[in-house]
């Protein structure tokens, strides 16, 4: 591993060296999307002036070479979350493809009364998806409340699961407010009542070290576009003998073994959930983005990002007008606030004409952020890349921002 300089890092990632609006670019919109180090827009240029060609179908050197880069991919992806096996390695166009795959395909085995749990922090896409459930089939949708610290409330979440609890399915970290939940204690809890669980890795994988066997979920989904890589590729995790028992999604090319008119049998994992030409590109630009991650001493890369965090957090904490979500509790990557009589937008815009890309509004939290009575916060969301003079730039820039509205 190489010693972790956030200069040297930064030196990976071009487009963070850049004016806007005058302003030399500070980018605190990470849990949008990361910005690409050049190995992984490297590995996708490699890829199409080198090897362009489908993958699995035929048996001519563009094609071997592209399914190797595409399954070593695969294998990449499996150790960097500790999968046993690269057969519970699903590819997806992102963390909403994946819950649309597994409610679609759990639909085939849900019936009227079945119930899911949910939380009230969650994104619209571990939501929505399971509504569609309640209409197509009148499956019962509970939802996690919080505590009055804004934490998910599990005594109450013990008193939702009971023997009808067919999954729970909750986000390892709250894209809105940037806490880290007890994944492991709901994990453990929904297993009692032999519930299966989904947990939403989207804002996870780019700051905590992922083990999927050591949680023991029994799904785990991300986006590759969160985690340095391009947009357009996904994870989803699976236990294999859960995955085999599924039925398939879509139908088309590659998710069959044989087709007649008569009988079609479907492939094997992971085949079975990949109907259709995949996103090639996107899937070597993911292993090369999670290569460029492990070749650093991730230990240090999440102390640098706790580092930021914390001094993003006591100083937005000093300023009087501004109210913090969830203060003193363990976060990673974001923090959300609001400042007192402004609206979250007049202050991003007014960031943005420094040259800070901040993000306002409901951050597709809205039952979250109707929960939290205000019409939406600001969010800071921090990347291994920032550094300590760019959140005391934010923090200066805020408080001229605030004194500019209360003007
Ligand atoms: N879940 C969470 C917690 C997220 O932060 C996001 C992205 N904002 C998603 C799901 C959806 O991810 P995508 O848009 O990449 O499918």
């Amino acid at each position: 591993n190489k010693p972790f300089s956030v200069n040297e890092l930064r030196e990976h990632f071009p487009i963070l060296d850049q004016q806007v609006n005058d302003h030399p670019l500070i980018y605190l919109d990470n849990a949008a999307t990361t910005q690409k180090p050049i190995a992984v827009v490297e590995a996708i240029t490699h890829y199409y002036l080198n090897d362009n060609a489908n993958v699995h179908r035929a048996s001519h050197q563009l094609s071997t070479r592209s399914t190797r880069s595409f399954e070593a991919a695969r294998e990449t992806v499996c150790q960097f979350i500790n999968a046993k096996s690269s057969k519970e390695i699903i590819w997806t166009k992102g963390t909403t493809e994946g819950f649309n795959l597994l409610t679609h395909v759990f639909a085939k085995q849900l019936k009227s009364g079945d119930e899911v749990i949910i939380s009230t922090l969650e994104h619209h896409a571990n939501i929505v998806p399971w509504q569609m459930l309640v209409e197509s089939i009148g499956i019962v949708l509970k939802v996690i409340p919080l505590t009055a610290e804004k934490q998910l409330d599990l005594a109450a979440f013990q008193q939702l699961l009971n023997t009808k609890t067919k999954f729970v399915s909750v986000a390892h970290i709250s894209n809105a407010l940037g806490i880290i939940n007890p994944v492991e204690e709901i994990i453990s809890l929904a297993h009692q009542v032999d519930a299966q669980v989904i947990i939403d890795g989207a804002q996870a994988v780019a700051h905590l070290p992922v083990d999927v066997q050591t949680l023991d979920c029994d799904y785990y989904l991300f986006s590759g576009h969160k985690l340095f890589a391009p947009t357009g590729v996904g994870v989803l995790y699976g236990k294999q003998h859960l995955l085999e028992s599924l039925p398939p999604w879509q139908g088309g090319g590659e998710m069959i073994k044989s087709v007649s008119f008569s009988e079609t049998i479907y492939n094997e994992l992971p085949f079975k959930f990949e109907a259709g030409t995949p996103n090639i590109a996107g899937v070597i630009g993911l292993a090369a983005a999670i290569d460029f991650l492990n070749s650093y001493d991730r230990k240090m890369l999440m102390l640098h990002e706790q580092m930021l965090l914390a001094v993003a957090e006591s100083s937005l904490l000093a300023i009087p007008e501004v109210s913090v979500f969830c203060a003193g509790i363990p976060k990673s990557g974001a923090i959300s606030f609001t400042v007192a009589g402004e609206h979250h937008s007049d202050i991003a815009m007014l960031l943005d004409a420094q040259g800070i890309a901040v993000r306002s509004g409901s951050h597709c939290a809205m039952p979250l952020i109707s929960q939290l009575n205000c019409s939406g916060t600001v969010r800071v969301s921090l990347s291994l890349y920032n550094t300590l003079a760019e959140v005391n730039a934010f923090i200066k820039a805020l408080k001229e921002v605030i004194s500019l509205l209360k003007e």
